[in-house]
């Protein structure tokens, strides 16, 4: 997650009002978000959706967050596609819903 990831234009009004609240949730942490730190945000990569060492090494920086359950209700909630949220890939939250398609949930 992070504040630079697409645009709000494309949400619905509910999503939109909770994608802001975690963002504001987010900006009082400041350097204590991982996905807002320039210390990690040189070696991991909360964008792609490449499968890369890069978006792994986010997804385990997540599990520090002071945010991971508020980020994790939002990314799940809203099927966030793309990128790396709340310790899970894009790849893990496609794996996810394909579980919970078939009944098994995680
Ligand atoms: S859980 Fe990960 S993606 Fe979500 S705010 Fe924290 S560092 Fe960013």
């Amino acid at each position: 997650m992070t504040p630079a990831r697409g645009s709000t234009s494309q949400m619905g009004a509910d999503q939109e009002r909770e994608y802001w609240r975690l963002l504001r949730a987010v900006d009082a942490l400041g350097n204590r978000i991982p996905c807002r730190n320039p210390e990690y945000t040189a070696d991991a990569d909360w964008l792609s959706d490449d499968g890369t060492v890069a978006q792994q090494t986010a997804a385990v920086l997540c599990i520090g967050c002071p945010a991971l359950f508020m980020c994790r209700k939002y990314s799940r909630t809203w099927a966030e596609a793309g990128g790396t949220w709340a310790a899970e890939t894009s790849l893990d939250r496609r794996n996810l819903r394909a579980l919970r398609r078939r009944g098994k949930p995680p």
